[in-house]
């Protein structure tokens, strides 16, 4: 039986892999570096960022008390957003995964001609739109 529970876990796990696959295609993956503003990335695939960065964070706490050994301890949440409230980024996070997902699917077939549900890049539009049966998981059931 397929349960909710299920659907659920299904949806976030393909919805952290076409963060990465986004992450990876649109290039970011080249340019990103450990601590990095997850604002000066796609709000598409910014939670992806932070989730790096958190990874990471255990380092780079060591290295910022290293060098402000001075000054009193950070809140450590400012971590990510520097103390600001990413607006962008909860009015995204508000939507169903599912929609997330699509938003994401849609992006990676308008801008790189990727299927994340085929699991294909296409050469062309045009190619795309001949074999891909649609931009939901269901139209490839
Ligand atoms: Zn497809």
């Amino acid at each position: 039986m397929h349960t909710k529970r299920q659907h659920y876990e299904e949806l976030k796990s393909i919805w952290n892999e076409i963060e990465r696959i986004a992450f990876e295609l649109s290039g970011d993956s080249k340019i990103y570096k450990i601590g990095a503003d997850p604002r000066d990335f796609n709000v598409l695939w910014r939670s992806y960022i932070i989730s790096l960065n958190e990874k990471h964070k255990t380092s780079i706490d060591k290295l910022k008390q290293e060098n402000e050994i001075e000054r009193p301890s950070r809140n450590s949440s400012s971590f990510d957003l520097g103390g600001k409230e990413d607006e962008e980024l909860s009015l995204f996070n508000e939507m169903p995964l599912e929609e997330k997902i699509m938003k994401v699917n849609v992006f990676l077939r308008t801008e790189f001609y990727y299927c994340y549900f085929c699991n294909l890049k296409y050469t062309s539009e045009k190619e795309l739109f001949q074999n891909c049966p649609g931009i939901r998981k269901i139209d490839h059931e």
